[in-house]
């Protein structure tokens, strides 16, 4: 059995209940590289029994004592900073540069915020009441493919800190990176249970998690399908339930800016984050009517700019997708883009030229998208940028808002305080002001179908914790 075949329960690495395993596949190259276990329910029920176990000590410790455990885990997680970079690079296809400042540099700040205890909540009074809180128990953690160690760490770092033992699934795609992670919290020789990571399919051991007697909470980070799927099983037993979901987030450009040809380009970057697999990924760009072939035609200059490869050369700028499947769905919708009439500006749904192995899809730009058309409302989750026009501000507003999620949006313009009357009439959880940079410390989450609750920061410590109202 390989190293990744093991799933990690109480403290050690063991088998699974089940023999099946599942494969990894380097999306750059198509190699198999990897195969995890399968997972069962049974490893499901013994992960909660030792993170139950565990919960009595670990909650009863002194907060300070939880986070020098946290400050532990940042040290040796930044000893091992190029292997997580390697893994991570190799597993998802993200270009080097990019899996070094987001996918491990990002999640590594998450864990520095929880690395003191001055992002837990304190106790106050109202009248007669003395108000505390307290870590809500065993959480069930599900994760996504895209930023796998920073889904991870948005759940398990506040959730230590608060006080609650852990069981975590992550993708079946790109596991590699949380198995390292397992191995540094080995190393660290946090209390056994406190932890536990079982690997295998959604539908298999994330359901058996989800609908689990003994979980506390779930914190699923995923698609808004698998989310209400999970919300449906977590809410039979009234769990606490957290929900990050997908987004189609809106990027509103007034016409005042003075520099059009910047903001274009900053949003083409932004939408292909990730190679477009980022969920507040800005992917609808909604310009007045009056620059709006100017911006078009930046856009779609940008894009065929943007150089694919292999994701270890400089000079890459875009991966692969993920999986053979996922390039699939985003081909799929590239053809219905164009068959429901958008216009192709860049790119398409021909392999990129010179790539004969690898997910690749070729960055790509539609204008002329009506916001009705299916590209302008469902998650793609690819490099596809739609490009819209607007006649005023009321009609752009009422455009950004007019899908069933609300994650994230950008607003541009010449003017901060009109940006930001704009912003407050977005229906989003987070909403970047001429191209304000992401803050790992505020709280992120989604309006309507982009889910439930919030997670970062204080109020991210939160949402694992109890309230209760002690009266005197
Ligand atoms: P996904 O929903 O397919 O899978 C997410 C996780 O849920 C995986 O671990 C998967 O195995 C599990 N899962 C799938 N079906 C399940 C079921 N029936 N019961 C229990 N667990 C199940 O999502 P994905 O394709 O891995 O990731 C992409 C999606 O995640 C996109 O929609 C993206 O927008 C979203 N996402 C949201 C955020 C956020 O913070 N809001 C962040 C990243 C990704």
């Amino acid at each position: 059995m390989s190293e990744y075949e093991r799933i990690f329960i109480d403290g050690s690495w063991t088998a699974s209940k089940s023999d099946r395993t599942i494969e990894v596949v380097n999306p750059s190259t198509e190699e198999l590289i990897a195969r995890v276990a399968g997972g069962a329910s049974a490893d499901v029920d013994l992960a909660v029994e030792a993170a139950r176990r565990a919960w009595g000590t670990w909650s009863d410790l002194p907060a300070e004592e939880r986070v020098a455990y946290l400050r532990e885990l940042l040290r040796r997680l930044g000893e091992r900073e190029d292997e997580f970079v390697t893994t991570i690079t190799t597993d998802i296809g993200v270009p080097l540069k990019m899996a070094r400042r987001l996918q491990f540099g990002l999640p590594m700040s998450i864990l520095e915020g929880f690395t003191d205890t001055s992002s837990l909540p304190t106790d106050y009074e109202i009248g007669n009441s003395l108000i505390t809180h307290e870590p809500i128990g065993v959480v069930g953690a599900i994760t996504p493919w895209n930023y796998p160690l920073h889904q991870t760490m948005a759940k398990l770092a506040p959730a230590l800190a608060a006080g609650c033992t852990v069981v975590l699934k992550p993708s079946e795609v790109t596991p590699l990176s949380i198995h390292l992670l397992a191995d540094a919290i080995e190393e660290i020789e946090l209390p056994p249970g406190v932890f536990n990571l079982i690997s295998g399919t959604g539908e298999e051991v994330g359901a058996a998690l989800a609908g689990h007697p003994d979980v506390d909470m779930i914190s699923f980070t995923g698609s808004t399908r698998a989310g209400s799927l999970v919300a449906q099983l977590a809410g039979r037993g009234i769990k606490r339930i957290s929900l990050e979901l997908g987004g189609k987030s809106p990027n509103v450009i007034l016409p005042d800016v003075s520099d059009l040809e910047r903001v274009v380009k900053s949003g083409v970057g932004n939408c292909y984050l990730n190679s477009g697999q980022t969920c507040l990924a800005l992917t609808r760009m909604l310009v007045h009517k009056s620059q709006y072939s100017d911006a078009v035609e930046i856009a779609a200059h940008t894009a065929n700019r943007f150089t694919l490869g292999d994701p270890f050369d400089p000079g890459t700028k875009l991966g692969p997708l993920t999986s053979a499947a996922h390039r699939e769905r985003v081909r799929n919708y590239i053809e219905v883009g164009i068959a429901d009439g958008a216009r192709l500006a860049a790119g398409g749904v021909d392999a990129p030229a010179g790539l004969d192995r690898g997910f690749f899809v070729r960055p790509t730009v539609f204008a002329h998208v009506d916001p009705a058309m299916r590209i302008a409302q469902e998650e793609i989750f690819g490099p596809v940028l739609c490009i819209m026009s607007y006649d005023d501000e009321q009609q752009a507003i009422e455009i950004a808002n007019g899908t069933q999620y609300g994650l994230t949006a950008g607003v541009w313009s010449a003017d901060d305080e009109h940006a930001l009357r704009v912003a407050r009439r977005l229906r989003a959880g987070q909403v970047d002001v001429n191209g304000g940079a992401f803050n790992p410390r505020a709280p992120f989450g989604g309006y309507k179908g982009s889910g439930v609750g919030r997670e970062l920061g204080p109020l991210g410590v939160e949402e694992f914790m109890e309230v209760k109202a002690i009266q005197r």
